[in-house]
């Protein structure tokens, strides 16, 4: 409970939220959530991007980073999106089990397990949990996961791991915890509530890491100064 209750929020209907998860992929949201703005107010309909092209979706998103990238995507979801469902929509999913509308939109471009995650957990109150690099990191400390296990196969075992009703809790509360206390390169296990059930704290793991980034810091003007010899 220190990270309080968490409450779901639905930023977006489904379709603006699987376009707008594609645009923040590798960049903060204070460059993507300008570009989603200014693509709504461009193209005010998904046939309007379609019609348009790549070339200029890629234009009008260009704050959003890899552009050309993204705006073929984009492009190639809308026109999957419309082949099978005759609409621009992904209203049916909400009729089939979650695990396969996730399946389903990790078979779009661009669409990897975190994206669709996110699609099916803010924007359908479905129970998934979308892994960002918090918890990811959280959770390989703890020994939930291994630590090179790869973004799918954590969302998958994260997801046969937590009890439904428990998910979006682990989400929230892992980032949380990520950012206050779990940091990376250094956590502050001091601080830390999970400390009696953390492997990697109880192998000596934080202790390790701060030996290592101390030798590393002493090493790098030794580094330069042979470098300038
Ligand atoms: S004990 Fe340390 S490494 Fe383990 S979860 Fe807590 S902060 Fe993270």
């Amino acid at each position: 409970m220190i990270y309080g209750r968490p409450r779901r929020i639905a930023r977006f209907e489904p379709m603006d939220e699987l376009v707008s998860c594609i645009l923040s992929q590798h960049t903060s949201d204070a460059n993507s959530f300008p570009a989603f703005t200014r693509l709504k107010e461009t193209f005010p309909t998904w046939d309007l991007i379609v019609n348009a092209g790549p070339e200029k979706l890629a234009d009008v998103i260009r704050k959003a980073g890899l552009a050309n990238q993204k705006a073929k995507n984009i492009i190639g979801c809308l026109n999957r999106i419309f082949e099978t469902t005759g609409s621009y929509s992904l209203e049916h999913l909400r009729a089939i089990p979650t695990l396969q509308a996730r399946k389903w939109l990790m078979d779009l471009p661009g669409v990897g397990p975190k994206t669709a995650s996110i699609v099916l957990c803010f924007s359908m109150g479905r129970e998934t949990i979308p892994v960002d690099t918090h918890i990811y990191r959280v959770s390989w400390r703890l020994g939930l996961i291994p630590e090179d296990v790869g973004e799918v196969k954590a969302h998958d075992l994260l997801l046969d791991l937590v009890p439904d009703e428990m998910s979006f809790r682990y989400h929230t509360d892992l980032i949380q915890h990520g950012r206050v206390i779990c940091r990376a390169p250094i956590p502050d296990c001091a601080a830390c509530p999970l400390s009696d059930v953390c492997r990697w704290f109880k192998n000596g793991g934080p202790e390790l890491r701060k030996q290592e980034l101390t030798r590393n810091r002493r090493q790098k003007p030794l580094k330069r100064a042979e470098a300038k010899k």
